[in-house]
C-alpha cells in the first residue's frame, strides 16, 4: 500500500506502494519488436531508413490537437497527413531514449490493418521527432461521447466493440471471388497471425476493391501484395496487434476514431517514447496525473505507480483488456467510471479491486458481464480479445439492429 496526496492533478506518493510484478517490468512490446524482427522476413521488413520522413519534406498546417506529449498538425506528404510533433524538451542526445523512439516507430510500422491508423513514416533526427499517420476523419469515440453526448445504444456499442476487439477474419467480409484456401498451409510453430494469413490466401481478381488480389505467400510466410479489401480488412483493431505482439498501452476513448461507422485505432505501442518526452511528467516525488488518464489503468499499473517510473510499468495484453473495459462502459454509460472522484480516491480504489458501482446501468447482467471479467483485478482473470469477440456476438441477437458481419453504419447520433 501507499498513501496519497492530492495536489490538484498531481498526487504525491510516498510509503512503500509493493508492486505485483516485483521489480522493473519492461514494458513487452519492444521485446515483441525485437523477436519480431526475428521471426519476420528480411525481404519483408524494410529497414528504419526508408521510413525515416526528412522533416523539410513535411507541409504543416493547422494544429488539430494537443495531447500529453505532442502536438498534431495536419499536414501533407504525398497526400493528407497526420503529423505528431513530438515535445522533445526531455529527450536529450543520449542514445537510449532515441532507441526507444526507433524500437517503437519499428513496432509501429509493422501494422497495416483497416481499423488501426497507417503508419506512413517518422522523423527521426532529434530535436525533430514526428510521428507521420493517416488523416483520421471523423471524430473520437471522446468526442461522440463526452463532448457531443451522442448516444451509443446497446446495439451501437457492440458493433464499435466488436470491431475494436476483432481479430479473426469474418467470413462475410471476402467477395465471392475472393475466396480462403480450403486448405491451411501452415508449418507447426507458426503464430496465429501466419497461420490465418495461409488460411486466407486469395486467388484472383478481388470484386470488391477491383485491384489484383493475389497474395503470395512466400516460403518464410511473408505475405507479398494483399488484396487490401479482403484479407488486411479480416484482421481487426486490439486482436489483430496483440496477435502480432504489440501491446497498446494507451488504449482510450480518445485514440479511437469513428469513421462512417468503422473504427480506427491510432497511438499504439508509443507510450514508453511519448512518457520520455514528456519528461515523465513527474516533479520530485510527485506524479503528473493526466486527466482521463487513471480509470483505464489496471490495479496492477495503478500499484505500480511511482513518480519517475512510469516508464516501467507492468503494461500487458491484460491491461489493455482492462482499458477496453472502461471503453466498453463511456460507450454504455456516456461517462467515465469514478467520475468526479479525485484521482487519489481512484489510485486507493482501484489499486485494492473496488470497481465502479453498475447498480445505476440500465443494462443486462450479460452487458455487465463484460464489464467485470475485463475489470477482473488479477490480470489473468481477464479474458483475451479474441474470447471477448465471442461473447459479443453470443449477445441475444434481438439486440443487434443488423448481423455484426455487415458493413457497420451506425446513425447520425453517433457517427460523423
Ligand atoms: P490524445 O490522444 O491524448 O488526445 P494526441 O496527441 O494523440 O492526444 O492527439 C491530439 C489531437 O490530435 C487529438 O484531438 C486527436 O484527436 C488528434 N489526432 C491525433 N492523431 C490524429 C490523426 N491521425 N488524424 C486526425 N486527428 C488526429
Ligand atoms: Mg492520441
Amino acid at each position: 500500500t501507499f498513501s496519497v496526496k492530492s495536489e490538484g492533478s498531481r498526487v504525491s506518493l510516498s510509503g512503500s506502494g509493493s508492486t505485483d510484478s516485483g521489480g522493473p517490468a519492461r514494458a513487452d512490446s519492444l521485446d515483441a519488436a525485437k523477436h519480431d524482427d526475428n521471426r519476420w522476413p528480411r525481404q519483408n521488413s524494410l529497414s528504419m531508413k526508408e521510413w525515416d520522413i526528412p522533416y523539410d519534406e513535411l507541409k504543416l498546417f493547422e494544429v488539430i490537437g494537443t495531447g500529453r506529449f505532442g502536438t498534431v498538425y495536419r499536414g501533407s506528404w504525398h497526400g493528407a497527413v497526420a503529423v505528431k510533433l513530438l515535445h522533445v524538451q526531455a529527450l536529450s542526445d543520449h542514445a537510449k531514449p532515441l532507441d526507444t523512439f526507433k524500437h517503437e516507430v519499428a513496432t509501429f510500422r509493422k501494422t497495416r490493418h483497416e481499423n488501426l491508423v497507417l503508419f506512413m513514416g517518422a522523423c527521426m533526427k532529434p530535436p525533430r521527432l514526428a510521428i507521420v499517420t493517416s488523416l483520421c476523419k471523423g471524430m473520437t469515440l471522446h468526442t461522440h461521447i463526452h463532448l457531443r453526448k451522442d448516444k451509443f445504444n446497446a446495439n451501437k456499442s457492440v458493433l464499435v466493440a466488436q470491431q475494436i476487439s476483432q481479430g479473426r477474419a469474418a467470413r462475410t467480409s471476402f467477395s465471392p471471388l475472393c475466396r480462403p484456401t480450403p486448405a491451411p498451409l501452415y508449418r507447426a510453430g507458426e503464430d496465429s497471425v501466419t497461420r490465418c494469413l495461409s488460411v486466407m490466401q486469395v486467388v484472383g481478381p478481388c470484386a470488391r476493391s477491383a485491384r489484383i488480389a493475389t497474395t503470395i505467400l512466400l516460403a518464410n510466410f511473408a505475405v507479398k501484395q494483399q488484396c487490401l479489401h479482403c484479407c488486411v480488412s479480416a484482421w481487426r483493431g486490439m486482436g489483430y496487434l496483440h496477435a502480432r505482439g504489440i501491446v497498446h498501452k494507451d488504449l482510450k476513448t480518445k485514440n479511437i476514431f469513428l469513421e462512417n461507422g468503422k473504427v480506427v485505432i491510432t497511438d499504439f505501442g508509443l507510450f514508453s517514447v511519448t512518457k520520455l518526452c514528456f519528461g515523465n511528467n513527474a516533479r520530485g516525488d510527485s506524479l503528473g496525473i493526466p486527466p482521463g488518464w487513471l480509470c483505464y489503468l489496471a490495479p496492477e499499473l495503478v500499484r505500480a505507480l511511482r513518480p519517475h517510473a512510469s516508464l516501467h510499468l507492468p503494461f500487458s495484453k491484460a491491461t489493455d483488456v482492462y482499458a477496453f473495459g472502461t471503453v466498453w462502459y463511456e460507450l454504455l454509460c456516456g461517462d467515465y467510471p469514478f467520475k468526479g472522484q479525485p484521482p487519489e480516491a481512484v489510485i486507493w480504489q482501484v489499486g485494492r479491486g473496488v470497481k465502479q458501482a453498475l447498480t445505476n446501468m440500465h443494462a443486462s447482467k450479460d452487458i455487465k458481464d463484460i464489464l467485470m471479467v475485463c475489470w477482473a483485478y488479477r490480470p489473468q482473470e481477464r479474458p483475451d480479445f479474441a474470447s471477448l469477440l465471442a461473447t459479443l456476438e453470443k449477445l441475444p441477437r434481438k439486440r443487434l439492429a443488423r448481423s455484426p458481419s455487415h458493413p457497420v453504419h451506425l446513425s447520425r447520433s453517433a457517427d460523423s
